[in-house]
């Protein structure tokens, strides 16, 4: 019997493993086994929080842009229109990689499909994305901070059970998995690399790091989670809905990014 990591249940079916990363988001090495976070856990993040982030503007922007397929192999097409017109067009990738223009809707493939009969060139309007709803994100970064923990500690004698009962982590489970407690508890973001970023491994090889993340533990005692998608930094604090101390350890640190020392050290 393993203890759920936000439910704190004690459940028997666990099926399912957790991606701390969405799979669509390029996740492929870093998940906990079934049990860490039981399957009705698991299903609640899945539909409640990854999906409409992921669906969100922002990430299929993000997704669109560094051409990241789902776990299902399709990349998100994104919302365009046709300048002056105004006709709804859906901007996409097909598994070919071939890039393409279609009418959003069935009521416009006629009218485009004038457009493109009696037309040699137009514009294509594609607007900036909202930011994706913060309460949701921050509650997305709760869930992948707890996660984190479990994940550093699986592998060491009864601490996945410290993970799942410590008390000083009940305030960021709830909030995560319940929405409940804090009515917002704060991220600090900005942007360390460019999104499409190259870097060079110990053979010369090139890759892309579409996300990364480590836990920071600072001098004043308190932990958090760092953790960059698509260039873009988080950081969330584990003990309570606060930011001051990560403020305090930046000032102290010239403002360089965690990650970025971990990775160099
Ligand atoms: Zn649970």
């Amino acid at each position: 019997m393993m203890r759920c990591i936000f439910c704190q249940n004690l459940s028997g079916q666990l099926k399912v493993v957790e991606h701390i990363i969405p799979e669509s988001l390029g996740n492929k090495e870093h998940f906990l086994p079934p049990g860490v976070v039981c399957d009705k856990c698991n299903q609640y993040f899945g539909s409640k929080i990854e999906k409409p982030l992921l669906e969100s503007d922002y990430f299929r922007h993000a997704r669109f842009r560094t051409e990241t397929p789902s776990k299902k192999g399709r990349i998100p097409s994104i919302s365009a229109f046709l300048f002056p017109t105004g006709l709804g067009l859906e901007y996409f990738i097909d598994k070919e990689g071939n890039r393409g223009v279609a009418a959003r809707s069935e009521k416009d493939v006629a009218a485009w499909i004038k457009y493109l009969e009696t037309h040699q060139h137009g514009n294509l309007i594609i607007l900036k994305p909202k930011r994706s709803d913060e309460k949701l994100f921050s509650r997305f970064l709760g869930k992948v901070a707890i996660e984190v923990l479990a994940h550093r500690y699986i592998k060491r004698d009864g601490w996945l059970e410290h993970v799942a009962t410590d008390p000083q982590l009940d305030p960021l489970r709830r909030y995560a998995r319940f929405g409940k407690g804090s009515s917002f508890w704060p991220f600090r973001c900005r942007r360390i690399y460019p999104e499409d970023h190259a870097f060079v491994d110990d053979t010369g090889q090139f890759y892309e790091v579409l996300h990364e993340f480590t836990i920071l533990y600072t001098r004043q005692k308190e932990l958090y989670l760092v953790l960059a998608i698509y260039g873009i930094e988080y950081a969330i604090n584990y003990a309570g809905p606060e930011l001051e101390g990560y403020e305090m350890w930046l000032r102290e640190n010239n403002n360089r990014s965690y990650l970025q020392m971990v990775e160099a050290s």
